[in-house]
């Protein structure tokens, strides 16, 4: 073997393969990885196959399919009540997390800060890391999982380059509300700090809370990434397709980036979803389906022992066992799954410190047959 330095010494495998490989091997419902277990529209496969027939075969613009990106701007008007230039400020991407680790890698420098809360996202403080960047963890405060702004502040520093912030938030369902904006409005006016959005989940979001898009404040959005991804708004991780809206300054950059590393994203896809954006506003329902998974959820996970930790928003609920077990978070995400049949993600797995509350995050963007059939799994869980 030849010798060379690893770039992420400290990575293993993420914990999403980690516990869908087990739930295969051991026959789990698998509750662990994000992703529906119903299908998708079958309008939009129609549009991306009539678009395959069609000819679209050959690469599109760099920046993304030019109708796609006007469909973009059109809907974040209609929603944030923003106006963004197409050609300017929307690139098209293949998948959300290719667009967190583009903007990342086309703003930091060797040295420089990046705040990150935890739980966070497993992609992000690697993504960080691997431009010589130093990720500065913050913890939310558990158990509402809230930003705790004072920490913020008093972590900031003449290095701090970026600040991440993550809402609908992935693993544990909080939301941004007001206070939260006007904090972070409050914390980087005067500096020159910019802020990754990471809003995949911008249409999850439960219980007539309104999402917070950074697309409605332009002091925010000035300095911000904001990415998203189509595989959650239409039901189709696979897919793989996402997008960025920055300002053009900033957009500038990052397509320096993005030319050379994918230079276009899938054709038809792009030129499928342009075509059925036209007629279809699929996001206006999508708060309240998936709500009613949610609550579907919660009330059969009532007959178990766990605690329910709310979630606001994205496919997630987490909930705590520390009451009736002190089994570490992973042992026991891995006896559920191999005793009980059933796989989750263990919270722990979202913090570089190993903090463990003692929680598992369920997915319940599943079939009501299967969420009944997960949990019936659980009956005899003591
Ligand atoms: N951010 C968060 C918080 C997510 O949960 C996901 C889902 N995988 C992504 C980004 C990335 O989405 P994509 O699959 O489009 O890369
Ligand atoms: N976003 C999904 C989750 O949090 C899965 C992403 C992945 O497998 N990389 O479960």
């Amino acid at each position: 073997m030849l010798p060379f330095r690893s770039k992420l010494p400290e990575v293993g495998t993420t914990i999403f393969t980690v516990m869908s490989q087990l739930a295969l091997e051991e026959g789990a419902v698998n509750l662990g990885q994000g992703f529906p277990d119903f299908p998708m529209s079958a309008g939009l496969t129609e549009q991306v196959s009539k678009a395959m027939r069609d000819g679209y075969n050959q690469y599109t613009h760099m920046n993304g399919y030019p109708l796609l990106r006007e469909q973009l701007a059109e809907k974040a008007s209609e929603l944030y009540g923003t106006r963004l230039d197409p050609d300017t400020a929307i690139t098209i991407t293949p998948g959300g997390t290719y667009a967190i680790y583009t903007a990342l890698t086309t703003v930091l420098h060797p040295g420089d800060e990046v705040i990150v809360f935890e739980p966070a996202y497993d992609s992000y403080i690697p993504n960080i890391e691997i431009n010589g960047a130093i990720p500065i963890r913050i913890s939310l405060r558990y158990p509402d999982y809230s930003i705790p702004w004072e920490e913020v502040r008093e972590k900031i520093s003449t290095r701090t380059r970026m600040i991440m912030i993550n809402s609908p938030h992935n693993p544990t369902g909080s939301v941004l509300r007001e206070e939260d904006i006007l904090a972070l409005q409050k914390l980087v006016s005067e500096t020159d700090i910019l802020i990754l959005s990471d809003e995949v989940y911008e249409h999850l979001i439960f219980d007539g809370i309104p999402h917070l898009s950074m697309l409605r404040y332009p002091d925010l959005l000035e300095r911000s990434f904001v990415c998203f991804s189509f595989g959650k708004t239409y039901h189709c991780t696979g897919w793989k397709l996402g997008y960025c809206i920055s300002p053009p300054a900033l957009m500038r950059e990052f397509r320096k980036v993005h030319q050379f590393n994918v230079f276009s994203c899938d054709t038809p896809k792009q030129v499928g979803v342009a075509a059925y954006m036209q007629q279809e506003k699929d996001w206006l329902h999508l708060p309240s389906f998936l709500q009613q998974k949610r609550d579907f959820f919660r009330e059969l996970m009532k007959a178990t022992p766990f605690q329910c930790i709310p979630s606001h928003g994205s496919y997630f609920e987490c909930y705590g066992y520390g009451h009736f077990s002190q089994e570490p978070d992973k042992e026991f995400a891995i006896r559920l799954t191999k005793e009980y049949g059933i796989a989750t993600i263990p919270v722990s797995a979202f913090y570089q410190n190993g903090e463990d509350n003692k929680v598992l995050r369920f997915c319940f963007a599943k079939k009501e047959e299967t969420l009944t059939s997960a949990v019936a799994r659980l009956a005899n869980l003591k």
